[in-house]
């Protein structure tokens, strides 16, 4: 199976939404909402001035004779309607009065004998916001499913809500694997390596607002690794383990999953990830990455990722690739779909990291993208490819 295969499969295993709790817009940050959300008022809730300067009739208005300042209107206060032929003063965000349908900029007016000249023309509408113009009334603004960003956080706090139905955070737990691992601040010995996976895949994870349980690194033995596993699988919603699902006798992640419960794939047609593996534990699902790092961040991204911001009852979940122009060539043929690691130059064009190993990490620090080569396919400068901008899958 490909990207798309692999994901409309793993998607398709989630059954419910999380259960749902309400929360103060203080807490409501990276929260996925439950209910689509509906303005009772109208943003702004009536027209403003955008200047401080003098609110004016434009069908009454002349130019260049002294004016009556008739009012004078601050923020948050409610003006009476304009006097005939007079000009209120007024400041930004305050309300128009009534029969007045523009606002001149205070620079470009002078003062004579308290009275105001306007020395250019002025059109119906200028500088006013106008009442509405960012939400209506009863308009539906943000859907069920939605991950709530600061500026979403900013809209709902202007139409004055102040609790939220959003769903509960999904527990996920991160085991790496292997004897050769150490922990960073730990001695090495010969033919060890420090376990940078764990950390890496636990920070992605966090990145999603989700609550995270480092279950730290399975030990390559098989009654160990199903011991661990069963525990997890009380204690959180999705376990993520990194390495040991390959085809090597020290691999024992796969058998004890299918111990416990059943493996649902094994096995994929991506570069780097072939040996990802999808199951489930009882209720609790479980994605094994590879243990190469750049496997395991390229898996965590494109599968990983979409599945748990899914179970987590976001709606917007499924990588959606940018067309781009390859800068470069790529002769060898895969009967793999790969995800090379790249960027876009300074020609707008797509061009590669040096190193393409999947144990080489610094390509994916130095890269800014994922490049799509489809299965069987040589690639010439200025064909167009599939590129995933880190930004939109990590
Ligand atoms: P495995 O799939 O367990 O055979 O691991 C494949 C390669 O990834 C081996 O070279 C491992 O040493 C390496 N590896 C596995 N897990 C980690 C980890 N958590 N951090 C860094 N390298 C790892
Ligand atoms: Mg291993």
């Amino acid at each position: 199976m490909i990207l798309d295969e692999v994901l409309s499969f793993i998607l398709k295993n989630i059954k419910s939404p999380p259960k749902q709790e309400t929360v103060s817009v203080k807490e409501l940050c990276g929260r996925i909402l439950a209910n689509s959300l509906k303005s009772n008022l109208s943003i702004p809730p009536f027209d403003n001035s955008q200047v401080d300067g003098y609110a004016v009739n434009s069908e009454h208005f002349v130019m260049n004779v002294p004016i009556t300042v008739s009012q004078r209107i601050t923020a948050g206060s409610n003006p009476f309607e304009l006097e005939h032929s007079s000009a209120a003063r007024i400041f930004t965000g305050a309300p128009i009065p009534r029969n007045s349908d523009a606002v001149v900029m205070q620079e470009d007016v002078e003062i004579l004998n308290e009275k105001v000249l306007f020395k250019s023309r002025i059109y119906s509408g200028q500088n006013v916001r106008k009442k509405g113009a960012d939400l209506r009334e009863n308009q539906i603004f943000f859907h069920k499913g939605r991950l709530l960003s600061a500026a979403d956080v900013g809209m709902c706090a202007s139409v004055g809500l102040k609790e939220f139905q959003v769903f509960e955070k999904l527990k996920i737990g991160v085991f790496s694997s292997g004897d050769e691992l150490k922990q960073p601040g730990e001695k090495l010995s010969a033919g060890q390596i420090y376990d940078s996976n764990r950390p890496m895949i636990l920070s992605l994870v966090k990145s999603l607002g989700l609550k995270t349980l480092d279950m730290g690194c399975l030990p390559d033995d098989l009654v160990q690794t199903t011991q661990l596993l069963y525990e997890a699988s009380k204690k959180v919603d999705i376990i993520l383990t990194c390495g040991g699902v390959s085809v090597g006798e020290e691999d024992h992640i796969k058998d004890a999953v299918e111990k416990l419960g059943s493996i649902k794939l094994w096995k994929i047609k991506i570069k780097p990830g072939k040996p990802f593996a999808f199951g489930f534990i009882g209720k609790t699902a479980f994605m094994g990455m590879p243990g190469n790092p750049v496997s395991a961040w390229v898996t965590f991204a494109l599968l990983c990722r979409p599945f748990i911001i899914k179970s987590a009852g976001g709606s917007h979940f499924s990588p959606q690739p940018l067309t781009i122009e390859s800068d470069f060539e790529w002769n060898k043929s895969n009967d793999r779909q790969e995800f090379l690691r790249g960027k876009v130059n300074n020609d707008g064009k797509l061009e590669l990291f040096n190193n393409q190993n999947s144990q080489i990490l610094s390509s994916i620090c130095f890269s800014e993208g994922l490049i799509e080569i489809p299965i069987k396919t040589f690639v010439s400068k200025g064909d167009k490819l599939n590129y995933y901008p880190f930004s939109m899958i990590a």
